[in-house]
């Protein structure tokens, strides 16, 4: 334990004897190695060509990704610092969907620029400042490299299928899910589009290329949801809806409308038994009649009803799915039916209508859809996939996707292939000499950073990076934009907007702000207090 002595002006910090303080220096020279090192970890899975990684966890359960939040966060990261980065892929992810090897990249190059500063001896505080400043210069630039074209289905579809590439979409391609995505994303019409309205289904045990995008609610479920007898139709076309909470059973009906005094009552004579059944025999029918007299053709119940009163829907031809309560509010939302507490309550409005609702089997699952719904609403993208592991990742993947096109939808695209990224680097270094001070210094270490992101997607994709890094420096200035474009297996350098590829703006302003945010961050820390049971 060194440098103990409290100081005037500093408060007087009381330390265990076991804990551990590491001060100045020292303090941030640890904390940058950190963050660094969890940054380069994903390094080599930026772009289309990145590399997949396998995580396997300590309760051994296997997750294959190239998604660096993924990756992140399921790294056992102790360093407060590296969680720093960690944290800034997990935002990105949540907010945007998207860009989060990129940020995380990027807030290691940036720490990494930062180091070399404090060994010049500028100090963190200037640093902090220059890398401000710098954010708002790229900001700038990307706003400037916005592509000047309408924002259409095909744009939406390059922009979701670039976000995918290299993902883990295995041979669905992310061609055929970007197509999905946007239509979940599109459907209900050009304004009505909400992210909340659509929801992912994950159902193993099939191709991915069966994954498809439906206009309403479906559900999967385990020996659950199946229609409650076999006589009962799969499928049902311009259905009538009822959502009922009730769950009719003739034996524990109100006693009023068994239309006897004592229910209960011990039955002693044949005379009563024919009462009773007389009774349940009424309150079935009274039960069936509402519902055929509504012309109800689906009936959406709580579990629990009795086998009789199924059995008589079925004679009627009426389709009974139980239990409903996880679901019930989306199909309420699609269907536009009311959900009521008992039949008695039941009235015509509250019926809701589906172009189609229908049952398919696979194996032990029971699959649900409920299409065209009147009041629209919902869309669901149905996800298949051989294996949980598969349709896991395709979920992650489509999830980030259906983000950055509602993003992209508002705030446009930019050349993608580190295109936006050079633009920056030229804009940064040319606005850096009219920074004053040393913080100059830090904008211009700041376009260096930043260059990290096309040196990793070139590198990845089996470029030289530095040979790469010169040629894209060269065209850019001779064409006024570069970058990388994968096509295939071939990597070049040329025009990534000529070649389709773009990224969302937004993501990309998301990105360098989260990347400076943790970078600089980290870079203040100067004083690091461990205790000693944390160790
Ligand atoms: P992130 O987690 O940051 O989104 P990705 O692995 O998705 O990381 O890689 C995104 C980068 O890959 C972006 O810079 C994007 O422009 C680039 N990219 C995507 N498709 C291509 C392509 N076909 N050619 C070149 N670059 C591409
Ligand atoms: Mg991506």
């Amino acid at each position: 334990m060194e440098d103990q002595q409290p100081t005037r002006g500093q408060p007087v910090v009381v330390l265990s004897e076991d804990s551990q303080q590491t001060r100045g220096r020292d303090a941030q020279t640890a904390n940058i190695a950190a963050g660094k090192a969890v940054a380069e970890s994903v390094q080599t899975t930026l772009g289309p060509r990145g590399m997949d990684k396998m995580l396997v966890s300590s309760g051994s359960d296997v997750v294959i990704t190239n998604d660096g939040a993924t990756i992140l966060s399921e790294m056992d990261v102790e360093h407060p610092a590296a969680q720093m980065i960690v944290e800034v892929a997990e935002t990105q992810k949540d907010e945007i969907g998207d860009g989060t090897t990129t940020a995380a990249v990027l807030a290691g190059q940036l720490l990494a620029q930062a180091e070399d500063l404090i060994e010049n001896d500028v100090h963190p505080t200037t640093i902090v400042k220059g890398y401000h400043e710098a954010t708002r210069i790229a900001r700038e630039a990307i706003d400037e490299q916005v592509v000047d074209a309408e924002i259409d289905d095909d744009l939406l579809r390059t922009v979701a299928a670039s976000s995918m590439t290299g993902k883990g979409t295995g041979h669905v391609g992310a061609e055929a899910l970007a197509e999905r995505v946007v239509d979940a994303v599109r459907r209900g019409g050009e304004d009505s589009v909400g992210r909340d309205h659509v929801r992912l289904v994950t159902h193993s045990g099939a191709s991915g290329a069966a994954t498809e995008c439906r206009e309403g609610v479906v559900v999967v479920n385990d020996d659950q949801n199946a229609p409650i007898r076999d006589d009962m139709p799969r499928s049902v076309e311009d259905a009538t809806i009822a959502v009922l909470d009730e769950a009719p059973d003739v034996y524990n009906t109100p006693q009023d409308k068994l239309n006897f005094t004592d229910y209960d009552h011990e039955v002693n004579t044949v005379e009563q038994f024919d009462a009773i059944k007389e009774g349940e025999k009424r309150v079935l029918q009274e039960y069936v009649d509402v519902l055929t007299d509504a012309d109800v053709d689906v009936v959406f119940n709580r579990a629990g009803i009795h086998s009789d009163v199924a059995a008589a829907l079925a004679k009627e031809g009426i389709l009974v799915l139980e239990p409903l309560m996880k679901n019930a509010k989306d199909i309420v939302r699609t269907t536009g039916a009311r959900r009521v507490a008992s039949i008695s309550e039941l009235d015509a409005d509250d019926l809701g209508k589906a172009e189609y609702v229908g049952v398919e089997k696979f194996g032990d699952d029971y699959v649900i859809s409920v299409e065209g719904g009147v009041a629209g609403e919902m869309t669901s993208v149905y996800i298949r996939g051989s294996t949980e592991h598969v349709v896991a990742e395709l979920e992650r993947v489509v999830d980030g996707a259906i983000d950055v096109v509602t993003a992209t939808k508002d705030g446009g695209v930019v050349p993608g292939g580190g295109a936006s990224e050079l633009a920056i680097a030229k804009a940064l270094r040319s606005e850096a000499a009219s920074v004053e001070g040393r913080k100059q210094l830090a904008v211009e270490a700041f376009a260096d950073a930043v260059e990290v992101l096309p040196r990793a997607l070139a590198a990845n994709a089996g470029l030289n990076p530095v040979d790469a890094l010169v040629d894209l420096r060269t065209t850019f200035d001779a064409e006024g934009s570069a970058g990388i474009v994968v096509d295939g297996n071939a990597a070049t350098v040329g025009d990534p907007a000529e070649a389709g590829v773009f990224d969302s703006a937004a993501v990309k302003r998301k990105a360098i702000e989260s990347a400076t945010e943790a970078a600089t961050m980290i870079a203040r820390i100067d004083d690091v207090i461990t205790a000693e049971s944390s160790r």
